[in-house]
């Protein structure tokens, strides 16, 4: 077996983890999992499978990697591509196809053709009319605010779309595309019968879904949950999915598809009875808990996105923005909140030495309150920006996900122009020893 196999192997045993070996992270690489099929281990994951009509390539590539990608495929193999399917329209999933079509054009092939969901090229319009939005949100979540931000500016629209279900044929292979609203509304699911090989897209990812992004548009937890039984009730037999490593076997496959179908629904289910109770956002985000043995699993652990996330995300799907707070409705400034805070604790120094107190006792929700109370009322005072940045920082460094992470570290770099310690640049996706401790 090769490197991704053997890890794929070594991750399902619990002989290693998702913290050592985050969805994102390396190993890359290109290996064969089954008759004519080959998974691509990247930042986030590309299936080829080889036809005699040409090569079918689910997800080519990132706009940051395509070429890497495009690269290491041509050394493999010199089909030319037939078909391209975008899983769905995120950036590290629509990218690449330009490079087999200027090889077409090069060597008069005939063009290869892109399928995808209808909802596709709305999205792809949002983005270019977000742009630099989605530039700031991008580094927040991913490198906590550091490093060069970058959005892609244009898109390589689909030639085909469907609505609900789409079967095809290429060079013989049978390719079943079906759509799910779940991480995006615009999602694919592919199933190829002759060799039981499944991509999830991004509906499976090694982790906790990412049916929760605090900084992304919404998602479709129950949606999400029905597709996944849906994938199982056919009985594939390689898990390749959008992100992270692979899934071997119909027993592994049927489990993990089932049991992060199970994970959905639980915090469904346990938010929309809180919702019919009255209960508030405050309630609910505080009351309803994934079940543990659960988030145990090597499949979901909350490395990217976390459960509590995803109940704001069901709580918005069924609720609206209007979180039950009647100071909420109509707020005042945060600032002139801050500063009436600080002037009845006696000064935003006193505001922030508590916060640290709070911190050192290990209560990082109530610290970072304080935190973000001093900073607003004294942003100019040194040694209150000092101790938010610090306190963010630690915060930064105690949480198990990326996007918690990066939040974080974005705080403690723009209040108190200081870097978590032991947290590097990159993609906010290490972890130190010892996080397992936190799941
Ligand atoms: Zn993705």
């Amino acid at each position: 077996m090769g490197n991704i196999l053997d890890l794929s192997e070594a991750l399902w045993k619990g002989e290693t983890d998702t913290y050592a070996h985050h969805c994102f992270g390396p190993p890359y690489g290109l290996e064969r999992v089954a008759d004519g099929t080959w998974f691509y281990k990247g930042f986030a994951n590309t299936i080829l499978r080889e036809t005699v009509g040409g090569l079918v390539i689910v997800d080519p590539g990132a706009f940051f990697d395509c070429q890497i990608k495009f690269d290491k495929i041509r050394k493999h193999t010199s089909d030319r591509l037939n078909t391209a399917i975008f899983t769905h329209g995120h950036t590290d999933h629509v990218f690449g196809v330009d490079l087999y079509a200027d090889e077409a054009r090069l060597r008069d092939w005939p063009m290869p053709r892109v399928i995808a969901h209808e909802a596709m090229p709305a999205r792809f319009l949002r983005y270019r009319e977000s742009h630099g939005w989605n530039e700031i949100i991008n580094g927040r979540q991913f490198m906590g605010g550091s490093g060069r931000p970058e959005w892609p500016v244009s898109f390589y629209d689909p030639d085909i779309t469907y609505r609900k279900k789409l079967d095809v044929d290429v060079g013989g292979v049978k390719v079943l595309l079906r759509h799910a609203r779940g991480e995006t509304d615009d999602h694919t699911w592919v199933f190829f019968p002759d060799t039981r090989v499944l991509c999830t897209g991004d509906l499976f990812i090694y982790a906790v879904p990412n049916a929760g992004n605090p900084q992304k548009v919404q998602r479709y937890c129950m949606e999400w949950a029905i597709a996944l039984r849906e994938m199982a009730a056919l009985g594939p037999e390689v898990l390749a999915p959008g992100h992270g490593f692979l899934i071997l076997g119909a027993d592994r496959v049927a489990r993990a598809l089932t049991e992060t179908a199970d994970l959905l629904e639980s915090l469904h289910e346990q938010t929309i009875a809180a919702m019919n109770r009255g209960a508030s956002l405050d309630e609910v985000i505080h009351s309803v808990k994934a079940p543990d043995a659960l988030l145990k699993r090597p499949y979901l652990k909350p490395i990217y996105d976390e459960p509590e996330f995803i109940v704001r995300n069901i709580w918005r799907l069924y609720g609206g923005w209007y979180d039950g707070s009647p100071s909420h409705l109509k707020p005042a400034p945060e600032k002139d909140q801050a500063i009436e805070v600080a002037r009845l604790a006696g000064g935003a120094e006193t505001l922030a030495r508590r916060a640290e107190e709070l911190l050192e006792a290990g209560d990082f929700r109530l610290a970072c309150h304080l935190a973000d109370w001093a900073h607003l009322a004294a942003p100019d005072n040194p040694e209150v920006r000092k101790t938010a940045g610090r306190i963010y920082g630690k915060r930064a460094e105690a949480e198990t996900s990326t996007m918690a992470m990066g939040i974080y570290l974005w705080a403690a770099g723009t209040m108190g122009e200081l870097r978590a310690e032991g947290v590097k640049d990159g993609p906010v996706i290490r972890l130190q020893s010892g996080r397992e401790k936190m799941v």
